[in-house]
């Protein structure tokens, strides 16, 4: 597999009064050709400042990107000017946001919308545009397009304007998809009804996909692989299978035990995560999960835990993975 977007080493911080948030650290990833990789984390985990510097929108200042590069089909984003990256962006990159309400133009049609960077990217003539956008519109599920591509926003639903957007971005066929929470502001079935709509298109189209979300629930049927972010760092990768079946860091496993399962009985409760996550201003000396840990060891406390590899796919940052745990120096279980 052809990596599309090879991530290393990134690092983003934000100045604000009290100090510098240090919002990611260190991260690495790669994202195949044709392949669709969820990023899950609460929030304040890191994975919107991701996906944010990939497209190159966070404001600068305060943020500050302070380390790292992102290798996108052979060339580093974060050494382009910003009109080479407007180019990139939504032309080789689309974008799908949480609310469409907020990135969809409440004054312009939603034929116009769609046709402006059609015509503006892809230099077609304004009645080819017209065409395509019809399609589009037939493409991601919208009754009677020729109709709807003269609506505005407030035309829609919630759902069908999320509709709207999946056709914007990929209006001009984009190598990568990044979706941030794009069913967080849907009800449960129409989220279900994207999810499944991002799968076929994602088949048909062969483009790569980013999908973050805080929901670890919804990326089995849509992902092939996981990136599990806390406190600002990548904690745990793998595939789908090994994410749900051998997952091995505890805040992954935590994730999983706060999932509602199909045959959860009633008296069975979802057991939450407790605690919060750490003040990123300054992030802890050891492991970040450590105060909410119910394995801690001593070590966990005061060095922070490298990458492990578990497979060829899968990877870990917890010391009880780590072969020097074994050697027992420092492992004592933590004293709380
Ligand atoms: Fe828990 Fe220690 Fe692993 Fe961190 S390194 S997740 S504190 S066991
Ligand atoms: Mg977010």
């Amino acid at each position: 597999m052809r990596p599309i977007l090879e991530v290393k080493d990134l690092s983003v911080s934000f100045d604000v009064f009290g100090g510098e948030v240090q919002a990611i650290r260190g991260v690495n990833f790669t994202v195949n050709e044709g392949e669709a990789v969820a990023i899950v984390g609460e929030s304040g985990s890191g994975k919107s400042v991701t996906a944010q510097t990939v497209m190159r929108l966070i404001a600068t200042p305060p943020g500050r990107i302070k380390n790292g590069s992102i290798m996108f089909n052979g060339r580093d984003l974060l050494s382009l000017s910003e009109k080479e990256m407007r180019k990139v962006r939504g032309n080789e990159i689309g974008m799908i946001f949480q609310d469409p309400m907020t990135s969809l133009n409440p004054t312009m049609t939603i034929g116009s919308q769609i046709t402006e960077g059609l015509v503006k990217h892809q230099k077609l003539s304004h009645s080819a545009a017209k065409t395509r956008a019809i399609e589009l519109l037939k493409m991601v599920g919208i009754p009677n397009p020729e109709v709807r591509l003269k609506q505005y926003p407030h035309n829609f639903s919630g759902g069908m304007r999320q509709r709207v957007m999946i056709a914007i971005a990929l209006a001009c066929n984009p190598a990568l998809l990044i979706a941030d929470e794009p069913t967080t502001a849907l009800d449960v079935t129409i989220q279900a009804q994207i999810m499944e709509l991002m799968k076929d298109l994602q088949k048909q189209m062969n483009t790569s996909i980013i999908l973050i979300t805080h929901d670890l629930g919804v990326v089995a049927d849509v992902c092939d692989r996981v990136i599990v972010m806390y406190a600002g760092q990548v904690v745990e990768t793998g595939t789908i299978k090994e994410i749900f079946r051998n997952p091995q860091h505890p805040y992954t496993k935590g994730l999983l035990k706060s999932l509602p399962r199909l045959n959860q009985s009633k008296d069975e409760p979802l057991i939450p995560i407790h605690g919060t996550p750490p003040d990123l201003i300054k992030p802890p000396q050891g492991c970040g999960f450590c105060s909410r840990c119910e394995d801690a060891m001593r070590i966990c406390a005061t060095e922070a835990p490298e990458v492990t590899t578990i497979s060829e796919t899968q990877m870990v940052r917890c010391w009880l993975q780590d072969p020097r745990a074994a050697k027992g120096a420092g492992m004592g279980k933590e004293e709380s």
